[in-house]
């Protein structure tokens, strides 16, 4: 008889471990507490301000298209993609503004521009971080990480010291360049995807790779035209989709899953798939089945929460892109106020993204549409009176630095933060980002895909294997998807 399987969350893992069990053949249903599927990755429109509420960089093209192909399609029959450059802008101190070309050449000619030979360092840089792309694409991160032995194959074992993954990668970056402009922008993709440079080990320079060299993306009708279309195929595939519908309880019968309590209705499934915040979807089973104790869950680094503004502004903003960074405060200094001493940051840096430079359609004639996005730590306090007084300073902060009055012209705002995250996604101190990604959390060390102790329960998404974004989350769902395959198909 066909096997039922639940999936609780509709984010990307979600819609990826249904879509790949669908695929061979089980009766897969998502189940999700919020009114639309997306996860982290939703969007609202107000006033004519369409806003998306997660992801904004579109990197590693090539996992999503290879997530259209594993079903026959192809990724260009459902969204187009435009190559964004510059790439993103970092705004330093004094209004100095940094472009980052899209094309190799002309990233080459500005880091020489800036500092004498680092030319010829960012090729040496990004030939070796591209070994450690390709290595960890072809060998780690397609890897459910359940033992240390699923690394003990020669290629693996031939590049492993290559791949730095003992040493950090605040001090590798600096092997290469000095200029605080150049050690700034590589150190941005850690920051921000979830861990201190000096805490995070020398392999994360793939990220350096993926987000320089790979290219920038923006999706044809925004981040959510890849939920949709991974709807569809999920839909095409037989895969059904219940939103408002919150799992409040995983039934156990004889030490296996025998079904789920949703909105108060008991439903019977052969196994389950938990794609929700990890340490969530654990309170839904007995403590004594659960992976990780409460204390596992407080000594783990999380990757930082945010304070977000949706802004529907009434005039064009010249002088930010697409992506625009402001790092025109001391980078070290907020970081240490995420990781070290976790605090609402003094001076913030701050991420300006601007979707409607892009796609007219996001905002009203002659408007822009943005997001300014503030990284601070996970499990602060969160409230109305901080949110504002972060908002006045952001605002003024912009007015200076783009010479120009905003705060008159903003038309709309909204602000997202800590308990918001906490709200919809039930987050583990409102995390935005999941665990960061540090050596005592890669791999092996992450917190694993199958529950120990029932074997027809497993976990996907940005808290497991291989980590959070959205290309991890949706290979995420398919390492969780092939579990259960494995189960079944023995
Ligand atoms: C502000 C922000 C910016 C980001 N920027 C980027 C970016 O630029 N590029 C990038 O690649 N990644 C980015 N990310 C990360 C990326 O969005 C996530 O890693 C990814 O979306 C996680 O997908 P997921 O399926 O693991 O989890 P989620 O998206 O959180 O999905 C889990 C789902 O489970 C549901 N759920 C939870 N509990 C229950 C329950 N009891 N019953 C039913 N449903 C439940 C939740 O409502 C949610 O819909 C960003 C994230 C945020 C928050």
């Amino acid at each position: 008889m066909t096997k039922k399987i639940a999936i609780i969350g509709g984010g990307f893992s979600g819609l990826s471990a249904a879509t790949y069990l669908a695929k061979e053949g089980f009766d897969v249903t998502i189940f999700e507490k919020n009114s639309t599927i997306g996860g982290r990755n939703r969007k609202f429109t107000e006033d004519g301000f369409t806003f998306e509420m997660g992801p904004s960089w579109y990197w590693m093209p090539e996992v999503f298209d290879n997530y259209f192909k594993d079903f026959k399609k192809e990724r260009k029959d459902y969204y187009g993609l435009t190559k964004l450059n510059p790439s993103f802008s970092i705004i330093y101190k004094d209004q100095e503004k940094l472009d980052i070309p899209s094309e190799e050449e002309d990233l080459i000619a500005l880091f020489e521009e800036i500092e004498i030979g680092a030319g010829q360092r960012l090729k040496d840089f990004m030939e070796d971080a591209k070994y450690k792309y390709d290595s960890s694409m072809n060998n780690l991160i397609l890897k459910p990480g359940k033992s240390i032995f699923e690394f003990f194959e020669w290629e693996v074992i031939k590049g492993v010291f290559k791949l730095n993954l003992f040493s950090n990668f605040k001090n590798f970056v600096r092997k290469y360049f000095k200029d605080e402009r150049l050690t700034n922008l590589m150190d941005f993709p850690v920051l921000f995807l979830g861990s201190a440079p000096e805490n995070t080990p020398a392999l994360y320079s793939l990220m350096n790779y993926a987000g320089l060299m790979l290219g920038t993306w923006y999706p044809e009708n925004g981040m959510y035209s890849i939920i949709e279309s991974m709807e569809k195929v999920a839909v095409e595939h037989g895969v059904k989709i219940h939103t408002n519908q919150e799992i409040s309880q995983i039934l156990i019968s004889n030490d296996e899953v025998s079904g789920l309590v949703s909105n108060n209705e008991n439903i019977e499934f052969d196994a389950v798939i938990a794609s929700g915040d990890y340490k969530h979807m654990e309170t839904l089973l007995p403590s004594k089945l659960r992976n990780y104790t409460d204390k596992y869950w407080s000594t783990r680094t999380l990757a930082p929460s945010s304070l977000i503004f949706f802004l529907g502004i009434n005039k064009k903003i010249p002088g930010i892109e697409h992506h625009t960074l402001f790092f025109d405060e001391s980078l070290e200094k907020h970081t240490e106020q995420i990781y070290v001493d976790p605090k609402w940051p003094e001076k913030p840096l701050f991420y300006v993204c601007a979707p409607s430079k892009t796609d007219l359609k996001l905002a009203p004639d002659n408007c822009e549409n943005i997001f300014v996005l503030i990284p601070i730590a996970a499990g602060i306090e969160d409230n109305n009176s901080i949110r504002e007084y972060y908002y006045s300073l952001i605002i003024e902060r912009l007015e200076k630095q783009l010479n120009m009055s905003i705060k008159e012209h903003v038309i709309y705002k909204k602000s997202y933060c800590i308990n918001d995250f906490k709200e919809d996604y039930h987050s583990y101190k409102g995390n935005a980002y999941g665990l960061a990604n540090t050596l005592k959390q890669t791999a092996i060390l992450k917190p694993k895909l199958n529950n120990k102790k029932i074997k027809n329960l497993v976990y996907a998404g940005q808290l497991t294997v291989p980590g959070p974004g959205m290309p991890p989350a949706i290979i995420s769902g398919k390492l969780a998807a092939n579990e259960i395959i494995k189960l079944f198909k023995k």
